[in-house]
């Protein structure tokens, strides 16, 4: 009976009763965060977080699971507890009566894996665990064929990193688990950044295919645990409608470009990057897929000039990165996201269709379809929406926690 939350209780009654060696019949009282009405009020809300600001008391105990009060005293269930972070308290349970400890943590996982299922049907490669919207709060873990690559992304939840390693070995019997743990928010948690091997062993590069199509992730270096795993439906689409010329900007690893080339007759896959250039070209050779040229160019100017010359593209695919990073590049991210749609839907042959996505999560879906209107009305051009699009299976966008989702899409026709 011993949870990992007790390793944090620091209180005499424990100390005593361990010290005389005599098992104590009841829990040991376990360590308590007491929140404000405020911070009360955002579990009730349905979000996970509650903010410093909102820790009345804090929890005499380390970086672990604790008990939550509310100022009455009641009882409002578990949370990981970051003595060091703004977001103090991240919702575990809201039974005061659970135990987080390693069946816990198993538990969750087996739901949150048994949610993908239908995904075998179509990839080796998809999320397994998004975090707070699978009710394992600040835990990412991706499955790349055999092997798992998971971020740990709270000191709360590092102190559960063993009971988490173990069920997963459990549940999906990988061949390794790789911790991409290089990411800056772990700063803001005191934990160090590293890469590093939590088990097995996991190879540089692994062969993922989706849909039919193989590519190469790249868990250890590539951007996110390895590849962009949260647009494989909106690939899919995009090659769906594709044909004749397409465009895919932004194409990093082509992974567009290569739902595209089935279908298309050519395939221009443009990017700022010659090395994520290097890789899709390889990726289409794996395909044996002979119709994409590789462009290095800078979207932006590309675009330009290719209105000027007066091109014409059947189908077209604009993915680019997060423009928006932080809540300040807003104003400038939103003239960007106008500027490369505008370009495209001008570069749109007569009923050609262009898939357009943006993964800033400043960007609301409002304020996404604000830009497309904006484009559209400057673009001299009938577009329709033929589709917009949101996330897929494996990366759930609860609806109270906005924190989950962040792709917005969307499928468009230009109508003469
Ligand atoms: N569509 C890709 C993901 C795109 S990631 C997929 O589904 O896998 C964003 C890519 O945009 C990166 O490869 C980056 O090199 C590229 N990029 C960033 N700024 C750019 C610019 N101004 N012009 C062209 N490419 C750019």
């Amino acid at each position: 009976m011993t949870s990992p939350l007790q390793k944090g209780a620091n209180n005499t009654q424990t100390d005593t009763r361990v010290q005389v060696g005599v098992k104590p019949l009841i829990s040991p009282v376990p360590p308590v965060a007491l929140v404000s009405s405020k911070g009360a009020r955002r579990w009730a809300n349905g979000h996970p977080w509650i903010y410093r600001s909102d820790v009345v008391t804090r929890p005499a105990a380390d970086a672990g699971a604790v008990l939550v009060h509310n100022g009455a005293g009641a009882p409002l269930g578990w949370a990981l507890w970051s003595p060091r972070s703004e977001i103090s308290l991240r919702l575990l349970d809201r039974s005061p009566r659970a135990q987080i400890d390693a069946q816990w943590w198993r538990a969750r996982l087996e739901h949150a894996i048994a949610r993908r299922a239908p995904l075998d049907d179509v990839a080796t490669a998809f999320r397994l665990v998004h975090g707070e919207a699978d009710g394992c709060p600040s835990l990412i873990c991706d499955r790349y064929d055999r092997w798992l690559v998971v971020q740990l992304l709270s000191a709360g939840l590092e102190r559960f990193r063993d009971a988490i390693v173990e069920s997963l070995i459990a549940l999906v019997e990988p061949q390794g688990i790789l911790a991409r743990n290089d990411v800056p928010v772990r700063a803001k948690e005191g934990l160090p950044r590293e890469t590093v091997i939590l088990f097995g062993d996991v190879p540089r590069e692994i062969e993922v295919i989706e849909y039919g199509l193989r590519y190469l992730a790249a868990p250890w270096e590539g951007q996110k645990t390895g590849a962009f795993l949260d647009q494989r439906e909106n690939r899919a689409l995009a090659g769906a409608v594709a044909r004749g010329r397409a465009l895919d900007c932004f194409s990093y690893h082509g992974s567009f470009a290569l739902h595209l080339a089935r279908q298309a007759t050519t395939v221009l896959a443009l990017d700022a990057s010659a090395p994520a250039l290097a890789r899709a070209r390889d990726n289409a050779a794996r395909n044996d897929l002979h119709n994409i040229e590789f462009v290095e160019a800078d979207a932006f100017e590309w675009l330009r000039a290719a209105e000027r010359r007066r091109e014409r593209f059947d189908t077209i695919v604009l993915d680019p990165p997060a423009f928006a990073k932080t809540r300040d590049a807003l104003p400038s991210a939103l003239r960007g996201y106008k500027e490369i749609n505008l370009r495209a839907m001008r570069l749109l042959a007569t009923g050609g269709s262009l898939f357009t996505a943006s993964c800033s999560y400043h960007l609301t879906k409002a304020l996404f379809l604000e830009v497309l209107e904006a484009a559209a009305a400057d673009s001299g051009r009938r577009i329709a929406i033929r589709e917009l699009r949101g996330q897929p299976l494996d990366h759930p966008e609860v609806l109270t926690i906005p924190e989950s989702g962040y792709i917005k899409g969307a499928l468009l026709e230009a109508l003469d």
